[in-house]
């Protein structure tokens, strides 16, 4: 394992590796690098080296490490959501890529209103339909996205989904497949625009590129293996 700015360089390559082979531009890829169980000076590091976006998993662990590092910074929140720190979730982060459910949704939507925060929201979906813990099913979905849509003010850019646990990452592709073949059925069904597909991580986040993502989540490629 390299330094934090050798792993970025090494990481961006490979993006664009990546991109060339899918034929597509790597600046249609962001590299949300997840800083969960690290703290301020680690990220201070890769915020030297030039990146931006940052992933938390947990609020309460993300507040205090926002509010130690530069304003430049820029915060997604990839983990679950419980309704109890929407608020603050809300404030702190310009992307929420686990709204897991139209209840959250609505209560996010609420919140922005209140707050006057427009924080950017993916919906997570649990594409293998196995008991994988977050994620609406993609049925489910297909039912409910017209009224996801209507919820003002929330701002529903895209899609998010983690393939099963234990699974190699040629194995994730059919799952990130199957997240981008949603995404049309969506966007036909409902006459709108999801840009966005959050999908791979430090495994596999080659094929999720190959499979059309537009945001990779990497964590222990960047900062090493988690405690
Ligand atoms: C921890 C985490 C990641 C990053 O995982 P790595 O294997 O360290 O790259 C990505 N997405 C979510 C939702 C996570 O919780």
């Amino acid at each position: 394992m390299g330094s934090v700015d050798e792993n970025l360089q090494t990481l961006q390559e490979k993006i664009e590796s990546a991109c060339l082979r899918a034929g597509r531009d790597p600046r249609e890829v962001q590299l949300v690098a997840v800083s969960k169980t690290r703290g301020p000076e680690v990220i201070a590091e890769a915020l030297e080296a030039g990146q931006m976006i940052f992933g938390e998993n947990r609020v309460q662990e993300a507040e205090p490490k926002i509010e130690a590092l530069p304003g430049r910074c820029r915060w997604h929140l990839v983990g679950h959501l419980q309704s109890n720190k929407a608020r603050r979730a809300v404030r702190l982060f310009e992307m929420i890529h686990s709204v897991d459910s139209l209840k959250l949704a609505e209560t996010i939507a609420r919140l922005c209103e209140e707050e006057g925060a427009r924080p950017q929201v993916l919906i997570q979906v649990s594409v293998s339909g196995e008991a994988s813990k977050f994620g609406i099913q993609p049925e489910a979905l297909c039912e409910s996205i017209e009224a996801f849509l209507e919820l003002q003010p929330l701002e529903i850019v895209g899609l998010m989904t983690v393939p099963p646990l234990g699974k190699t990452a040629e194995e994730s592709r059919r799952y990130f497949a199957a997240l981008r073949e949603l995404r049309e059925r969506l966007e036909q069904k409902a006459g709108i625009g999801l840009p966005e597909l959050s999908m791979g991580m430090s495994n596999d986040f080659e094929i999720g590129i190959e499979e059309g993502a537009t945001l990779v989540r990497v964590g222990s490629a960047i900062f090493g293996e988690r405690k």
